[in-house]
């Protein structure tokens, strides 16, 4: 069964509306073990919308559409839906009356207009809208199937959870499509393809990679006959990108790197604060996105200027010598975080956020140091990007050293 996504409407391709539905949807089918292979946009146009649909029906099963259902001139998906199958529309009389229902229960009458939206053709049967007035249509034809859903998200995503999935459901039931995505950072692309590579002409789960602000993510994708035997084969897969890419690996799917890094501090019972240059607060912003991150976060000092660095503690004659974007300034960084605000663990960061280069160091070079009075770390990197991403891509790193440091302590605690 191969399904595809017509999202209908001139708005998204103006960029207007971003197409949220067929993102909803994309992430729908896989509970149902369908296949999605194609997703288009097209505008408005019953000429293009009739190529469009013909297309897909041609190489897909299951088309399902969303958009152009609405009242206005300007909505044919209705009509270029008869005009590919040859059928003429007619009002249903049930259909019109359910309308004028809906607008008489709010004290209106139902306008001319409207009529269209009770119209059918003789291979439709309608799906019920009871949060609009225009009601979807389900099209079973030579063994393929078209369902027209309108475009508004909260009308569309309320029809599929109601009418559409369960009646899917129904249909296909006994194939579950499930994905794992694993988290990683610290290495490019190119070098966990390389390092996969054995795993990747594997075709369960199958593997793909692709590049996340926060690092690398890997995703695992199996089809199976239950969850059961989809799950374990997922277990399996990520079993064998962990013996690969282990300390690499910071989460899966939902994770994110402050949450992972805030449940490790909780169950250590340690604590933490920041001194930040270069990232000018972005660490503490993100690592305060995490609720309940007062219980381990102390605070953070933005230590922009030489000044705001020998304030919290940086010895003057440090930065004199080695350079305020330095190995040694940003440990000592780490250790003032610590010492000024009373914490188990400092983080750091000095750098270069670009785009011009600072003391002959270039935009995106940067040091970053964790410390927890026994284990001092300082990582020097270099980023490409502009400057958000330089400041973005050094807070995530910030965040993947303090993972380590704090993972070790959980590994020394155990030996
Ligand atoms: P329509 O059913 O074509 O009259 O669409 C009504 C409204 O739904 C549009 O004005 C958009 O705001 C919204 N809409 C339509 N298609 C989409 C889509 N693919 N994704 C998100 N919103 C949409
Ligand atoms: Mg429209």
């Amino acid at each position: 069964m191969r399904a595809e996504i017509i999202s209908i409407g001139t708005e998204l391709l103006l960029g207007e509306t971003v197409d949220t539905n067929s993102n909803y949807l994309a992430g729908q089918l896989p509970l149902l073990g369908i296949d999605l292979y194609w997703i288009s946009q097209v505008g408005d146009n019953q000429l293009r919308l009739v190529e469009v649909l013909k297309r897909a029906w041609q190489r897909s099963e299951l088309l399902l559409t969303t958009g152009g259902l609405g009242p206005t001139e300007d909505d044919l998906t209705r009509e270029s839906i008869a005009e590919m199958f040859g059928e003429d529309m007619s009002v249903s009389l049930v259909l019109k009356q359910e309308i004028e229902e809906f607008f008489s229960q709010r004290g209106l009458e139902m306008p001319l207009s409207n009529l269209k939206q009770a119209t059918l053709i003789p291979s439709a049967s309608a799906i019920h809208n009871i949060r609009g007035t225009a009601p979807g249509w389900w099209v079973e034809k030579d063994s393929h199937i078209l369902i027209a859903m309108p475009g508004p998200p909260r009308e569309m995503q309320h029809m599929w959870e109601l009418e559409v999935q369960p009646k899917l459901r129904q249909r296909f039931a006994g194939t579950v499509i499930l994905s794992r995505t694993v988290k990683t950072f610290g290495l490019t692309e190119a070098a966990v393809d390389e390092m996969v590579t054995p795993l990747l002409s594997g075709t369960n789960p199958t593997l793909a990679i692709y590049a996340k602000a926060d690092g690398i993510y890997l995703r695992l994708t199996t089809k199976a006959q239950s969850q059961i035997d989809a799950e374990e084969t997922l277990a399996r897969g990520e079993a064998s990108v962990r013996s690969i890419l282990g300390e690499y690996i910071w989460g899966t799917d939902h994770d994110t790197l402050e949450g992972v890094v805030g449940q490790l501090l909780v169950e250590k019972g340690l604590s933490l604060a920041v001194v930040e240059s270069c990232t000018g607060g972005l660490l503490a912003a993100t690592i305060t996105d995490v609720p309940g991150s007062s219980i381990y976060f102390k605070g953070g000092i933005v230590a922009y200027s030489n000044e705001a660095k020998v304030a919290c503690g940086v010895a003057p004659g440090l930065i004199a010598n080695c350079g305020a974007i330095s190995l040694e300034v940003a440990r000592a960084m780490a250790q003032a975080a610590r010492a000024y605000l009373k914490a188990d663990i400092g983080v750091s960061t000095t750098g270069v956020a670009g785009p011009n280069g600072v003391e002959n160091k270039a935009a995106g070079m940067l040091y970053i140091a964790v410390d927890d009075g026994h284990t001092s770390r300082v990582i020097q990197g270099n980023y490409p990007g502009n400057r958000p991403q330089i400041k973005r891509r050094a807070t995530t790193a910030a965040l993947f050293e303090l993972k380590k440091l704090l993972t070790a302590v959980n590994d020394n605690r155990k030996t």
